[in-house]
């Protein structure tokens, strides 16, 4: 099922897009829930983030040869950070480049939803708290990256965490393509398969040091090609079997 946010009449809901419709969803999608038979087609609605996540949990070098792109030895452990909650936006929202920044680049990633409640999950029932994936572009000041020798400022920015479309509540993340075009042009193609950590392990992992809640995100890492976006670029994150997010840099 493909869940989508979206404003309608003025409040944020939640619905399930098939084709180009939308049926508004009842309920709480990350508990009990039905569709209320209410759908309109999808082109007339205003879509919103498809999650507020109450925190962002991103892990760096995640796929072997990105980690050689960067000069960087291979982590014994996934390098984990955080992206604040309020550098989220949609599809279709603009990415805003900060004054403070010379060098502002694109990550496409995978992004995984936690669905419930997670603490010290072992690998095996992970995939009972995920409620679903969605793509993510983990945006990046890489100047203040590397001046400020820690990553906050550099990542943290508004507008610097674009999700969506849409939440994909059905998907076998061993093998599926993840591609980043810049103004139509492929910067980044990979394979999920070349992750050094798959999704469950990384889930895993980081409910052992932090409880994931409901909505919160997991950024799963960029492969190779990452490179750097300007006023008017056009920025598209597509993977297989989720959908395409498109976000315009000004
Ligand atoms: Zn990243």
């Amino acid at each position: 099922m493909k869940l989508v946010r979206l404003n309608y009449r003025g409040t944020a809901r939640f619905g399930r897009l098939a084709g180009n419709q939308i049926e508004l969803i009842n309920g709480d999608v990350f508990g009990e829930f039905e569709l209320s038979g209410v759908s309109m087609s999808a082109e007339k609605v205003q879509l919103l983030p498809p999650v507020r996540p109450s925190k962002i949990v991103a892990v760096g070098l995640n796929y072997r040869d990105h980690a050689v792109e960067l000069g960087m030895d291979m982590p014994a452990e996934p390098i984990l950070f955080l992206k604040p909650p309020s550098a989220v936006i949609g599809h279709q929202g603009e990415i805003v480049c900060p004054a403070a920044s010379k060098q502002v680049e694109y990550e496409a990633e995978l992004a995984v939803v936690i669905g419930k409640i997670a603490g010290r999950l072992p690998v095996e029932i992970v995939s009972n708290h995920i409620l679903g994936f969605t793509c993510a572009n983990d945006v990046t000041a890489r100047d203040l990256q590397k001046r400020d020798g820690q990553w906050t400022r550099a990542k943290g920015f508004d507008t610097f965490c674009p999700l969506g479309p849409h939440i994909e509540t059905e998907l076998d993340t061993g093998d599926i393509a993840i591609t980043l075009r810049k103004n139509d042009e492929v910067k980044q193609t990979s394979s999920t398969a070349r992750m050094l950590k798959n999704v469950y392990e990384l889930v895993s992992f980081i409910s052992g040091v932090m409880t994931l809640y409901p909505g919160d995100v997991i950024l799963t890492g960029t492969p190779p090609g990452v490179g750097p976006i300007i006023a008017g670029d056009l920025v598209e994150v597509e993977i297989e079997g989720i959908g395409r997010l498109s976000n315009s840099v000004v």
